[in-house]
């Protein structure tokens, strides 16, 4: 018998039209020409509302958007440093709430949101995001994930994918893949290692429509502490023209190399459920992107094995790779 997904009551957005017409990161910021990670900033802003503070770890969402005497942010911001997202927004958290006790401040809901990039979450920061959903305090982590370092040109991160050329990892004559390393399963490490973390949710902007949207306000509508791991095309770290960023997406999440799903109190919801619809092949994403130009047939089919693998043979499609019955004799 299925089990039987809990049910969360939050202001859903169910169609264009009721999607908030206020913004809450607008003009100002000089992100480049098609940032997914831009619409990850905008669409949290407008979901959370104007009764939100976020915190920024150093990244391209930060650079690019604190030009010297001007910013989009509408909402209180604070900038906090590359691996401080999880423990800025404890801090963040814990002060409205003495506040809020001593009477300072009325006592309200207030959204407070960290959005650190790969190289801030997944790699550096990790242990203060760990620590930020074991804590008690209402708060939603955003991981935009471009897969590189790229507000310093580029770099290979742990969420990387698999072959990608960038600025550390560039192909050679004698080496054709610099990066050898499997993207990193942030999401489920954090719903899998955080017991009362009671939301994870991985999540594209614009694919599908409204999904990111309401992705965050059930993450603030559940409350405590939440993550949600964002996949964002980045036209100038995986080289493609501007116009292509959603349909990126899109052929990401298609593919099934971009697992879409929520993890609501321990129970895993597919949002594009790829046990039941066929996967694209993800030579039409790879190829599509000049970072994996410098590919052969063998490399594709590397990585379509371990894309196929996921979804067929994983404990948990997409999400938990474990077995179990595994016997190891003692000596
Ligand atoms: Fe966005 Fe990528 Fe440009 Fe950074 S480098 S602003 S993530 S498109
Ligand atoms: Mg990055």
């Amino acid at each position: 018998m299925a089990t039987q997904l809990p049910v969360v009551e939050f202001e859903k957005i169910k169609t264009v039209h009721q999607t908030p017409l206020e913004e809450f990161y607008t003009s100002g910021h000089r992100t480049c020409q098609g940032c997914e990670s831009a619409m990850v900033m905008r669409d949290f802003a407008k979901a959370s509302g104007p009764r939100t503070i976020a915190t920024g770890a150093t990244g391209c969402m930060y650079v690019a958007n604190t030009s010297y005497m001007t910013t989009p942010w509408i909402i209180p911001w604070m900038h906090t440093q590359l691996g401080a997202g999880g423990s800025s927004a404890v801090g963040m958290a814990a002060g409205l709430r003495a506040l809020m006790r001593k009477g300072r401040i009325p006592k309200e809901k207030i959204n407070v949101i960290n959005f650190s990039g790969d190289l801030g979450a997944a790699d550096m920061g990790i242990g203060g995001i760990s620590g930020a959903l074991q804590s008690d305090y209402d708060l939603l982590i955003i991981m935009y994930d471009n897969e590189s370092a790229a507000n310093t040109d580029i770099q290979a991160t742990g969420s990387t994918t698999y072959g990608a050329q960038t600025t550390f990892t560039p192909p050679g004559s004698k080496h054709r893949i610099m990066h050898r390393r499997w993207k990193k399963n942030m999401a489920p490490m954090m719903a899998v290692g955080h017991p009362t973390c009671r939301y994870v949710a991985a999540a594209s902007a614009t694919f599908p429509a409204l999904d990111f949207l309401n992705k965050v306000r059930k993450a603030l509508a559940i409350g405590g502490p939440t993550f949600i791991h964002t996949f964002d095309p980045c036209p100038k770290g995986w080289d493609y023209h501007p116009k292509f960023s959603r349909e990126l997406g899109e052929l990401g999440v298609k593919s099934g190399i971009f697992p879409l799903y929520e993890i609501i109190d321990g129970q895993v919801n597919y949002t594009y459920d790829l046990r039941k619809k066929t996967r694209i092949p993800v030579r039409g994403y790879l190829e599509k992107q000049g970072r994996f130009a410098h590919l052969i047939d063998e490399d594709v089919d590397y990585i379509q094995h371990m894309v196929d693998k996921m979804w067929d043979e994983w404990e948990i499609p997409g999400v938990a790779p474990f077995t179990s019955g595994l016997q190891i004799a003692a000596s």
